[in-house]
C-alpha cells in the first residue's frame, strides 16, 4: 500500500481539491490532515471568531471524509514537524498541500520541502487552490506583480481557468494513524453572536442559493447596506470550503451584468493575492510610503476606542462598527466607509483598523484585510490616494431610508432619514430626546487633520 498525507490549511473542502485528487491519483491510501498551530503566525485562525468558524469547517470536512469511508486526522503543533512525525508513522511517500500566498505561509511550505526531501519524501505544492488564477500567472512587463486592478482584470479575465472538479467517491485512510479530537464550536469563549455557520456544505448551500436568486441584482444593489445582496461568501473564499476557480466558473455560467460584477469582485480577492505574494512585507509595511505622520497621543487613542465602540457619533460608521461586533462581517460598503473615517478623518494609522478588523472578522485575511485597508488609507494600489469619504453624503447614499442605522443603532431608530445622517443638526430640545454621541471631530477638522498631515494642503 502506498500512502500520501493530504495536508490542508485554507482549503477545507472535498469539492474541487487537486491535492486530494492528485493524492488519490497516485496512492491507495490518504491520510488527510490539519495542523493546529501552536505559535500564533500573522494571518491565521486565532480570533474566537475564526476559531469558531473552523469548527464548524474541521466538523464538516471530516463528516463529508466519513460518508467515503475515511475521516480527518487532527494534530497539534509546529505543522512541519507534525507533518514529518505523521509521514514516518504512516510511511507515507509524499504530501500534498495548496500554495500558500503570505510570508509566513511560504516559509512554512520551504521547511516543510526540506524536511521531507531530507527523509527521502516528496512535497507537492498545488497552485489555484487558494486562488482562481496563481500569483504570478499574469504579469506586467518588467514586474513581478500589477500594482495597479484594471490591467490585472484583463489579464486575468482572458487566461484560461482549469476546470472544476468533483468531490473523491472514497477516500481510504490507514487504520493504524489517530486523530486528537476535534476542536468545539461550543469551546471557543467570545464569538459574535451573529456568527455565521462554517463548513463546505454550508457554503455549497450559499453558493447555490446566490446563483439562483442574488447574483443578478448585484451590479445595482451591491452597495445598499440595508439591502444586504452581496453574497456573504467571503468567509468560505477564506477558509476554503468554496473553491474560487468554481466559484468564478459556475457564476460566468450564470451569465449577465450582476454575475460580471461578481467575478470582477473574486478577481479583486486574486489581485490582492497576487501583491501580497510579490510584497510578503505589504501586511504590515506601507506599499506606497506618503511620508504619514499618524496621530498617536491620548486623544487619538480615545477616538479610535469610540471608533471601535460604534460611538463616533456618525451613525452609519458608528452602524457598521456594530455590525462588525454582532456578526464578526461588514458590509463591503461598510468597511469602506469606516476605515477612511479611521484613516482619513481621524487620521489614525491603517495597521490600528487592520488590527482590530483582524481581531473580529470571520473572513479576516492577511491579503484582503491588510491591502483593502492600505487600499482605503491611500498608502496601497488606490491611484487616488487622498480620496475621502464623507461619512453624510456615504450614508444618504448607500442607506437613503437610514433603514441599515435604524438597524444597528436602534437609539436612533424614532429618527427618520435623511436627518438620521445628521443627527447632530437636530434643534437642541428634539436631539436631546436621543441618547447618542455628539461627533468625536467635525468632518472639516478632519479633512485639515488629514492633509496637514500628509502634507498635501
Ligand atoms: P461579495 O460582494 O459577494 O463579493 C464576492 C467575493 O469577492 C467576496 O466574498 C470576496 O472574496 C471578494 N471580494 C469582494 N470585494 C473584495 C475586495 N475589495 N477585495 C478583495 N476581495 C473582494 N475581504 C475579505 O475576504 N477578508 C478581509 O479581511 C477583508 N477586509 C477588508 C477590509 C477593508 C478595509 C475593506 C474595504 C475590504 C475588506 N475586504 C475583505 C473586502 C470585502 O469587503 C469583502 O470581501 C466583502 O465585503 C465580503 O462580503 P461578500 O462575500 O458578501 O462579498
Amino acid at each position: 500500500m502506498n500512502v500520501a498525507v493530504v495536508l490542508y490549511t485554507s482549503d477545507l473542502r472535498l469539492h474541487d481539491h487537486p491535492p486530494m485528487r492528485a493524492a488519490l491519483s497516485s496512492c491507495d491510501e490518504v491520510v488527510p490532515l490539519f495542523v493546529r498551530e501552536r505559535t500564533a503566525p500573522p494571518v491565521s485562525f486565532t480570533a474566537p471568531n475564526r476559531l469558531a468558524f473552523l469548527a464548524d469547517c474541521l466538523a464538516d470536512l471530516d463528516s463529508a471524509l466519513r460518508d467515503r469511508g475515511g475521516r480527518l486526522v487532527v494534530r497539534s503543533g509546529d505543522t512541519v514537524a507534525e507533518v514529518c512525525a505523521l509521514v514516518r508513522e504512516c510511511d507515507a511517500d509524499e504530501v500534498h498541500t495548496a500554495a500558500g500566498v503570505s510570508g509566513y505561509a511560504r516559509a512554512r511550505e520551504e521547511r516543510l520541502r526540506a524536511a521531507l526531501e531530507a527523509e527521502g519524501r516528496r512535497l507537492y505544492v498545488h497552485d489555484t487552490v487558494v486562488t482562481a488564477v496563481a500569483p504570478g500567472a499574469v504579469l506586467p512587463a518588467g514586474s513581478d506583480h500589477f500594482a495597479v486592478f484594471t490591467p490585472y482584470l484583463h489579464r486575468w479575465a482572458d487566461l484560461p481557468l482549469r476546470s472544476a472538479t468533483t468531490a473523491p467517491r472514497s477516500v481510504r485512510v490507514p487504520d493504524r494513524v489517530g486523530s486528537e479530537p476535534l476542536p468545539a464550536r461550543a469551546a471557543v469563549a467570545g464569538v459574535s453572536p451573529g456568527l455565521a455557520r462554517g463548513g463546505e456544505r454550508e457554503a455549497r448551500r450559499l453558493l447555490a442559493g446566490w446563483l439562483r436568486s442574488g447574483i443578478t441584482r448585484y451590479e445595482e444593489a451591491h452597495d445598499d447596506l440595508a439591502g444586504d445582496a452581496t453574497s456573504r461568501l467571503s468567509p468560505h473564499l477564506h477558509f476554503g470550503t468554496l473553491s474560487p476557480v468554481e466559484a468564478v466558473h459556475r457564476s460566468r455560467a450564470a451569465g449577465g451584468p450582476g454575475a460580471a460584477a461578481f467575478v470582477r469582485q473574486l478577481c479583486w480577492r486574486d489581485f490582492h493575492h497576487q501583491v501580497l505574494a510579490a510584497r510578503p512585507a505589504a501586511a504590515t509595511v506601507d506599499y506606497r510610503d506618503r511620508q504619514d505622520r499618524w496621530r498617536t497621543g491620548t486623544a487619538a487613542e480615545e477616538e479610535t476606542e469610540a471608533w471601535k465602540d460604534g460611538l463616533t457619533g456618525y451613525p452609519v460608521v458608528d452602524a457598521a462598527m456594530r455590525q462588525l461586533r454582532h456578526e464578526g462581517w461588514m458590509h463591503n460598503r461598510g468597511r469602506l466607509l469606516a476605515a477612511s473615517f479611521l484613516t482619513k478623518t481621524l487620521y489614525v494609522d491603517w495597521r490600528t483598523g487592520a488590527r482590530h478588523f483582524m481581531d473580529l472578522l470571520v473572513d479576516g485575511d492577511l491579503a484582503n484585510n491588510q491591502l483593502n485597508w492600505q487600499w482605503v488609507a491611500g498608502t496601497g494600489t488606490d491611484t487616488r490616494p487622498n480620496r475621502v469619504l464623507n461619512p453624510v453624503r456615504q450614508g444618504l447614499k448607500y442607506d437613503p431610508d437610514g433603514a441599515y442605522v435604524h438597524r444597528w443603532v436602534p437609539e436612533l431608530a424614532g429618527l427618520p432619514a435623511p436627518r438620521v445622517h445628521e443627527p447632530w443638526r437636530l434643534p437642541a430640545a428634539e436631539r436631546a430626546r436621543y441618547d447618542y454621541p455628539e461627533p468625536v471631530i467635525g468632518l472639516s477638522d478632519g479633512l485639515d487633520r488629514f492633509r496637514r498631515g500628509r502634507g498635501t494642503g
